[in-house]
């Protein structure tokens, strides 16, 4: 069983020497628990904060055990009379290949149904990015058909289900995104109206013009992903009572600096500033994975992957999707 552990923390940048690839027996298993084989392991920006010993949205990552993550697999042994081998699950079994879950633990495992979902899309669409998108879209900016909501970082696991949820509202979706790929692709693949290249406006004055231009009546909702000027900018071209779901601040990871020009727009334009953390509001996770479901299977929601090999391909990975190199849901896939 092959596994990657924190080994030391870094220090501002994190690098592919704070990561340690070791081999294991395979565990042994105890009544209730299973072993699971897994396919996928789930790559998310917030692996980054738990790998500082400070306090960030996540608990810090405890140095010399294996990193924490999301998977998908299969069952392939069970001494738990709710699951047998075969069975397709998801759970939190981290940067390994094998792990023993103890399925008695509340919502430690959970079978899915993969006939009309790829087994993957657990971990975006149909998983914890989707259902972070649908938090911040329905119960944060809660927009009225018709109104303009803007996300950043547009095209990955979180932009791409958000999307198909603010078009499913009637809404005018722009989105801003790292480079003419991306951007192209959210407009013509993903359904944006317009998305705009952060890359190509890495100021806060031109990139609230590009966003006067693609939003000509003004910004009602924003989904916060990535901090600094680009939060200025849109702080710039809210309406009135616009609402901002803070969702990430990707800019600042690494430890940037991310000064803020304008947060007096927040009182002149009576906005709502809410952050959230998905994983602590579970009582919407039914209704959010039906409706992303139903997307996914009806063909309004097909999110791209990007797809790394093997275990010992992870920490690369992760460092990539921390740099943009990720284009859609970071995935390692292990068999
Ligand atoms: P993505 O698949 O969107 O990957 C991260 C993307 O962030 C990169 O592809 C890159 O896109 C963008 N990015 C990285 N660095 C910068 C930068 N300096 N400036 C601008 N953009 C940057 O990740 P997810 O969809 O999984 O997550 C998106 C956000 O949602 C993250 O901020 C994450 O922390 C947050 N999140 C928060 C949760 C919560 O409960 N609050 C739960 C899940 C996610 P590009 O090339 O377009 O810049």
């Amino acid at each position: 069983n092959q596994q990657i552990l924190l080994d030391n923390r870094p220090t501002g940048e994190a690098v592919e020497s704070n990561f340690k690839l070791v081999q294991s027996p395979l565990p042994t298993l105890e009544d209730g628990q299973v072993l699971v084989r897994h396919h996928f392991l789930s790559l998310d920006p917030y692996m980054r904060g738990r790998m500082n010993e400070s306090k960030s949205y996540a608990v810090p990552q405890p140095l010399g055990e294996v990193m924490l993550g999301g998977t998908v697999g299969e069952v392939v042994e069970s001494r738990h009379p709710k699951y047998q081998a075969g069975d397709k699950v998801v759970g939190m079994g981290g940067w390994q290949e094998y792990s023993a879950v103890d399925a008695n633990v509340p919502g430690a495992l959970r079978k899915v149904d993969t006939t009309h979902v790829p087994l993957s899309y657990y971990l975006g669409a149909v998983g914890m990015p989707g259902v972070t998108a649908w938090y911040g879209l329905v119960k944060i900016i809660n927009p009225k058909a018709g109104e303009t909501v803007v996300i950043s970082a547009a095209t990955g696991a979180v932009g791409s289900a958000f999307v198909a949820l603010a078009k499913a509202r009637g809404c005018r979706v722009v989105g801003i995104a790292g480079g003419p790929e991306k951007c192209s692709y959210a407009v013509s693949e993903l359904g944006f109206d317009a998305c705009i290249d952060y890359r190509e406006h890495t100021d806060v004055k031109t990139m609230a013009k590009a966003l006067k231009d693609a939003c000509p009546d003004g910004i009602d909702g924003y989904f916060e992903n990535v901090g600094g000027y680009i939060f200025d900018a849109v702080l710039l071209r809210t309406n009135a009572f616009a609402r901002i779901a803070l969702c990430g601040m990707i800019a600042g990871y690494d430890g940037q600096p991310m000064p803020l020009a304008n947060p007096a727009l927040i009182l002149v334009n009576r906005l709502k500033l809410e952050g959230f953390i998905v994983s602590e509001h579970m009582e919407v996770w039914a209704d959010a994975l039906t409706e992303l479901g139903t997307l996914v299977a009806t063909g309004k929601l097909r999110p791209r992957e990007s797809i790394s090999q093997g275990i010992a391909s992870a920490p690369a990975a992760f460092l990539g999707l921390l740099k943009g190199k990720n284009f859609g849901k970071q995935l390692v896939k292990l068999i």
